[in-house]
């Protein structure tokens, strides 16, 4: 609002600058799970960096992943009000992160079991979870 029009359809490039962690929430907020990609090596990665951590290139940008993984492993965290999981998991892609698997019993979660990505709108905001697959809603 100072005077310089701001395009709003303009590609957000230099945006990555500014915190790959601020782009990434952004996106989640609006239900669009992106990570991202390399134009150099190719490679995805996950958290979001401004770097690649495979090759040390700048040139990323951000793309929708399948949100197809496989769990990698699983703990059951144990708490009064209810028990939940916290996974390893393996993005299609490639990337290895972080996550819960729900919907179904903590117990019966399992490595191998394929599952899909879902975002889910809590209090707190928005939190990536993932189902397990014939298990969508
Ligand atoms: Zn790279």
């Amino acid at each position: 609002m100072h005077g310089t029009a701001s395009k709003p359809g303009a590609p957000a490039a230099q945006a990555d600058t500014r915190g790959a962690d601020e782009r990434y929430f952004s996106a989640l907020s609006d239900n669009r799970f992106e990570i991202p990609q390399c134009d150099n090596c190719g490679r995805h990665h996950f958290f979001p960096r401004v770097v690649c951590p495979h090759c040390g290139s700048t040139a990323l940008r951000w793309v929708t992943p399948s949100g197809r993984g496989t769990v990698y492993s699983t703990t059951v965290v144990r708490r009064p009000d209810g028990d939940y999981t916290v996974c390893l998991l393996d993005l299609a892609e490639g990337p290895r992160l972080m996550s819960r698997v729900v919907e179904i019993a903590p117990d019966a979660v399992h490595i191998g079991m394929p599952v899909q990505a879902r975002i889910d709108a809590l209090e707190s905001g928005p939190l990536l979870v993932f189902i397990p697959l014939g298990h969508l809603a």
